[in-house]
């Protein structure tokens, strides 16, 4: 099957091939044809589907189809700033070979450039809620000639208390015009915005919930929570890894363990809502350009981030709620890879990764933190090259061999170790009770 195939222009097809996709993704499959034919979508597909393309390259199409005003023709509102910017960079690059005009507009930067760039004629908007009714209340921006109108993570909009902010946008919206709907999951809120936004839907869902999360190795170390730093420092250093995202549950987290990892000779990153936007841009850039080799995110700063081939995703803290494990590990192993997912897993946290499990259908090994690991000190040491870690002094026990070995390597294909051996198939869901002490457990 190739994007031709799927009705779309040649120049379009060029673009997608320029960006190195061979075919198209199931997503794209389904949707492209749906979205050329006019019909209003509403697609399951969480982030790493190839969504963007499913949803951007028809309406491009479309675009170059009907002529154009000053006046936007497709607005396409996404929940973050990071995410809004990814999509029109995206639409850059799929409308290259076109002369479609792409803006981008969200807040917390300054919004006259947004207006000078509105003022100067746009086709299609890629808008955060806030800032885009901003813009219309200053009468910059007239949506009166919007045709193609795409809500990108609805359920992540909904949770993020977007849903007055939508509905004042639809009022601007004019009646006729073709709607399309993107969201990971299905709540009853969802389904209910579904049936005022669209009409005749075709229905499309190609990422049951773990597709992504079965392509992705996933692992737990049953850590105590004052531990959780020392092991995570040994693990990316002695793991080699160079690239991982790692999730914790608050700002004021994230800021923590940024500190703690650098200050154990791991280059870091911090992305969270209290850094401006040109703190978030760089600590990205950082990270994707290897400057830095870890990456700490809360949930929604990390929300769509699009970095490419990321192997290693660590849950600092697990998710209260079991569906965001699924959105964080999938921000690895994306399009297709594989990659490694590792929680931390406190004595507290053993009912989450049970509700984990539970979603998942699967269970996820848990494997007990190497001692030497938890309790070395931080502080920056070169690895040797051949000398184990026990050799301060630390008794050989077989929990720190296998520590090492169950590291997994750059690509997530660690050997299998002993103590995965010992611990494979076994989950906290099954064992809690004995494990933990908690109340959750
Ligand atoms: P998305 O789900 O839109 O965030 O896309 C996830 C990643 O997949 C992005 O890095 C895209 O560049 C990439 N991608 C999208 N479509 C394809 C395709 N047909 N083949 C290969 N990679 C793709």
């Amino acid at each position: 099957m190739s994007f031709s195939l799927l009705g779309l222009a040649p120049e379009l097809s060029r673009a997608v091939a320029e960006q190195g996709y061979e075919t198209p993704t199931p997503i794209q499959m389904q949707a492209i044809p749906a979205v050329i034919a006019g019909r209003d979508v509403l697609a399951g597909a969480q982030t790493g589907t190839g969504k963007t393309a499913a949803f951007v390259l028809p309406i491009l199409q479309a675009l170059a189809q009907s002529p154009a005003g000053r006046a936007p023709r497709a607005l396409v509102l996404t929940p973050t700033r990071e995410l809004a910017a990814q999509v029109a960079e995206s639409a850059r690059q799929y409308g290259r070979h076109m002369k479609t005009r792409i803006c981008v507009v969200f807040g917390g930067v300054g919004i006259n450039p947004q207006i000078d760039a509105l003022r100067s004629g746009c086709d299609l908007l890629v808008a955060t809620p806030g800032r885009l009714l901003d813009l219309a209340g200053q009468r910059v921006l007239d949506l009166r000639e919007v045709r193609h109108f795409v809500l990108d993570e609805a359920d992540r909009m909904l949770d993020m208390g977007f849903i007055h902010a939508i509905r004042q946008v639809l009022k601007l919206l004019p009646q006729r015009r073709q709607n399309l709907m993107f969201s990971a999951t299905y709540s009853d809120d969802i389904r209910d915005l579904a049936t005022r936004l669209l009409r005749d839907p075709v229905s499309v869902e190609v990422a049951p919930r773990n597709a992504t999360a079965d392509r992705v190795e996933q692992r737990a170390y049953r850590v105590p929570k004052e531990h959780k730093r020392h092991l995570l420092a040994h693990l990316i250093r002695d793991g080699g890894w160079h690239q991982v995202l790692v999730f914790t549950r608050t700002k004021h987290g994230a800021n923590r363990l940024a500190e703690q990892l650098a200050g154990a000779g791991i280059a870091t990153a911090a992305i969270h809502g209290n850094k401006s936007q040109n703190a978030r841009v760089r600590a990205l850039e950082d990270f994707k350009t290897g400057k830095a080799t870890a990456l700490v995110a809360t949930e929604v700063a990390a929300r769509g981030l699009d970095i490419k081939e990321l192997p290693f995703v660590v849950n600092y803290e697990l998710p209260n709620v079991p569906e965001d494990y699924v959105h964080r590990i999938g921000r690895t192993a994306r399009a297709g890879g594989t990659g490694c997912a590792i929680s931390l897993v406190g004595p507290d946290e053993a009912g989450l990764l049970r509700d984990i499990e539970r979603l998942l259908r699967r269970s996820v090994p848990v494997v007990a933190a190497p001692e030497f690991a938890v309790t070395a000190d931080p502080r920056p040491a070169p690895r040797p090259a051949a000398q184990p870690h026990h050799q301060s002094g630390r008794h050989k026990s077989p929990g720190s061999d296998s520590g090492r070995r169950d590291a997994p390597g750059p690509k997530g294909r660690g050997p299998r170790g002993a103590g995965q051996a010992r611990s494979a198939g076994r989950s906290f869901g099954a064992h809690a009770g004995r494990r933990f002490s908690s109340s959750r457990g």
